[in-house]
């Protein structure tokens, strides 16, 4: 299947990412079948692409009746089953082993013979993933970053047994959406997750120890080394809840290095999950703004 028979997109999981993706595709002109744990959940996520789109258009950077356009090719689904329709599946659910390899036997049922599925997974192995379906070689890692209609990288993950076409087909949607893919192998982490959390778990654990505050260890990263984000506001864009996902898996599959703190646990517990509940190791306004 080439990129060009790729009209509809089924995208599992309305949250952050789930709607972000679904927002791009959107926008490129595809149709997007949103899906979550039920209807109600992939409207939430339909709505929080419209509350985007129409911030873009306060900004004069889309007009009125292509957000229309955008909003009314996503269709919100109560569950995967819808994705017989599908010409290409991403998966955005929960960052949980167990919830994803169940969420691909889903999808491979789901799914006509042939079509792609992709998880958006940040640090799951692709390889472990692609072996719950009976279609291995049609199954990639298609990692976006957050918030993906402003993020330009796209890891496109191959596995050994990954068919070349189905790698250059997450390379060609991932390019026409206006993204960057690199494709890399199927390492715990990939590329991005990996590097991304050492230094997201050493801030914490400095915090944590009282060397700095994470303002000032976020200053030394912005201005000492010109990130453009320090690595603890960038933990509460992603959510804590997510970033301790990503630390046990890869404690699991690379050792104890990315064992996370005690901080990072104590925070998720207390619904602590940063920019999307209001506090993380910063504190926001409803509207999205850092205090
Ligand atoms: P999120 O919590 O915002 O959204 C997850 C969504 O999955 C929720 O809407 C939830 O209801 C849904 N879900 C849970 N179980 C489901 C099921 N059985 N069926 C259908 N939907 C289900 O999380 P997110 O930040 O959007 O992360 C989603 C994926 O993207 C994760 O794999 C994460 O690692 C990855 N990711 C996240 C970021 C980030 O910065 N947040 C960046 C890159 C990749």
């Amino acid at each position: 299947m080439g990129i060009e028979a790729l009209k509809t997109i089924g995208v599992l999981g309305a949250g952050q990412m789930g709607g972000g993706i679904a927002q791009v595709v959107a926008q490129g002109g595809r149709r997007v079948l949103l899906a979550d744990l039920d209807l109600a959940r992939a409207e939430r996520g339909r709505d929080l692409v419209a509350k985007g789109l129409a911030k873009l258009v306060e900004k004069g950077k889309l007009d009125a009746p292509s957000r229309d356009a955008a909003l009314a090719r996503i269709v919100p689904v109560a569950g995967m089953e819808a994705f017989a329709e599908a010409d290409f599946a991403i998966e955005a659910a929960t960052e949980n082993l167990e919830l994803k390899r169940k969420l691909m036997r889903g999808l491979d049922q789901a799914c006509r013979e042939g079509v792609t599925i992709a998880s958006n997974t940040s640090s799951i192995s692709i390889t472990l993933l692609a072996a719950e379906t009976s279609r291995p070689q049609h199954v990639v890692g298609m990692h976006f970053m957050n918030p993906v209609p402003v993020m330009k990288l796209v890891e496109v993950v191959r596995h050994p047994g990954s068919d070349p076409a189905a790698v250059a087909l997450a390379v060609a949607l991932a390019d026409k959406l206006g993204k960057t893919p690199i494709v890399v192998a199927d390492a715990p982490g990939f590329a991005s997750s990996r590097l991304g959390l050492a230094l997201g778990l050493e801030a914490m654990r400095m915090v944590e120890q009282g060397v700095a505050s994470a303002a000032d260890i976020d200053t030394a990263m912005k201005l000492g080394y010109g990130h453009p984000m320090g690595p603890l506001e960038l933990t509460d864009l992603v959510g804590l809840d997510v970033r301790l996902g990503i630390a046990d898996y890869l404690t699991s599959a690379i050792g104890p290095a990315f064992a996370p703190p005690e901080i990072l646990r104590a925070k998720v517990a207390d619904g602590k999950l940063g920019k999307k509940s209001g506090e993380g190791f910063y504190t926001w306004t409803a509207d999205g703004k850092k205090r």
